[in-house]
């Protein structure tokens, strides 16, 4: 009889589990369950769509047709899981039971509100699926100000949106810089006066307080102040949705999310549960820079994980490495990137890091075009071993980060990299010396001096 997988959640993780499973096992019968209308879609891309830079039809790149007819793989929209019995293995959704040889849970995560009043007023949204994207789109024709709760990385990208579709923005973060989980604090200031310049209102160290309004939101409350606005948009972070991992008892980490091992399969009481592998902003995983784990709530990790997820379930074995989380946004003209270890994240675990840092060009001097760089470089003191990197630039952020990343999950030291590293050049598409090189040869010297 053919293997039965079900997955549950069609998000990043959810839809590449599916796929990857399929590439492994042509005969299994394969079955996503989820809550979404959509799938296959990018909400990474939905700030862009609101600016009016993408379309919902373009994001949604296919439809459940396609993967019946395309890939055998059937999937249940509109249907939430209630409950998994893994005795029994079996799936509940409403009167429905579907059984399972091997199960996915990939129900990603929850966007944190903070438990304030006023949050169901009319107007009051958080962001995830293009559903809540379409509800924001509608809302927008009624008013020109918004405040966007939470100065994280999609809160910046959609105050830029909403921004540059004429709309008054004000952004109130409660802690006092942006960007403050993975941003150094001079990276963040740099953003800060960007996004200032472009005429979009930050205030920082303002917990939101209240929502204020009837039926429909009049203002925010935070820090004692009114801001009045006809929309506020919650990015105030993103916590695992530990409903059914919870459900079955298995081990939560200290990052309130469920521990895996690197098969991705998850724990109870500390032993290895089979036939059940989680994937996405679900999970906690082992990190590249910092001595414990890291939740890497990415649509790139959640990829790496799903493909992983998918091929164990459907019966080979794979591991999941390190994570380094790489990550980028475009805020305005800036693109920004990280990955590793930030300032914070060093200092909350008491390590001591020495930083290099360069400032140069993206391309060659004379040649047309070229768009400011800046690359920060952090070292642990003790074993001079790469574990963070930060980029501000006017383009070209990318490759940089992800050349950086590579460094950290290979362990390389500053040293090491310095020796064993060069870099390509054209100069209508680079600098003779990387930019990179050059802020690595300011972290050598600062390790030795
Ligand atoms: C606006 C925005 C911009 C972003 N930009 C970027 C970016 O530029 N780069 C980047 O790397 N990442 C970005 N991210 C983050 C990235 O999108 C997420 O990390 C990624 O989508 C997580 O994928 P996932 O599959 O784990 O979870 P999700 O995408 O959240 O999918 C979870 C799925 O589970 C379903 N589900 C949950 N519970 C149940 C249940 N009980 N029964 C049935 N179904 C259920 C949901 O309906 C959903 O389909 C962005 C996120 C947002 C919201």
């Amino acid at each position: 009889m053919a293997k039965k997988i079900i997955i549950i959640g069609s998000g990043a993780a959810g839809m590449t589990a599916a796929s990857s499973a399929r590439k492994f096992d042509s005969g299994s019968d394969i079955t996503i369950i989820t809550e979404d209308e959509d799938v296959a879609y990018s909400p990474c891309a939905i700030p862009w769509v609101l600016e009016g830079k993408n379309s919902w039809d373009r994001i949604v790149m296919h439809d459940p047709e396609y993967y019946s007819k395309e890939k055998n793989i059937d999937i249940l929209t509109r249907t939430k899981a209630d409950s998994v019995n893994a005795e029994l293995k079996e799936v509940s959704a409403g009167s429905k039971k579907y059984k399972y040889d091997s199960l996915i849970i990939a129900t990603g995560g929850k966007v944190f509100i903070p438990p304030i009043n006023g949050i169901d007023l009319e107007g009051v949204f958080t962001l995830r699926t293009v559903r809540d994207g379409k509800n924001i789109e509608a809302c927008m024709k009624k008013t020109d100000r918004v405040v966007i709760a939470g100065a994280g990385v999609i809160g910046l990208e959609m105050a830029v949106a909403l921004h540059n579709t004429g709309k008054k923005v004000t952004i109130i973060e409660m802690m006092d810089q942006v960007i403050p989980r993975i941003a150094d604090r001079d990276m963040a200031a740099s953003i800060q006066k960007h996004l200032e310049e472009m005429g979009i209102e930050i205030v920082l160290k303002a917990p939101v307080e209240e929502v204020l309004g009837d039926k429909t939101v009049r203002a925010i409350k935070a820090a004692g102040k009114e801001y009045p606005c006809g929309m506020v948009i919650f990015a105030t972070g993103v916590r695992a949705n530990l409903d059914i991992p919870k459900e079955l008892g298995f081990d939560i980490g200290q990052l309130g999310a469920v521990t895996v091992s690197p098969t991705l399969q998850p724990y109870k009481r500390g032993r290895l549960v089979n036939d059940i592998y989680l994937a996405g902003d679900l999970i906690q995983c082992q990190s590249a820079a910092v001595p414990g784990p890291t939740m890497s709530q990415l649509g790139s990790s959640a990829v790496r994980q799903g493909a992983i997820a998918g091929r164990n379930a459907a019966g080979d074995t794979a591991m999941l490495g390190p994570t380094a989380s790489p990550w980028i946004s475009v805020i305005g003209d800036l693109q920004i990137a990280g990955t590793g270890m930030s300032q914070g994240l060093a200092s909350w675990y008491g390590i001591s890091i020495v930083e290099g840092v360069a400032e140069g060009l993206t391309k060659a001097r004379y040649s047309p075009g070229g768009k400011k760089i800046i690359v920060k470089i952090s070292a642990e003191k003790s074993s001079h071993r790469i574990v963070g990197a930060q980029i501000l630039a006017g383009e070209d952020a990318n490759g940089r980060i992800n050349w950086l990343s590579s460094a950290i999950l290979s362990g390389i030291t500053a040293e090491s990299f310095l020796a064993l590293t060069e870099n390509a050049y054209c100069p209508p598409t680079s600098t003779v010396k990387d930019v990179v090189l050059s802020a690595v040869e300011d972290l050598v010297h600062n390790l030795s001096s």
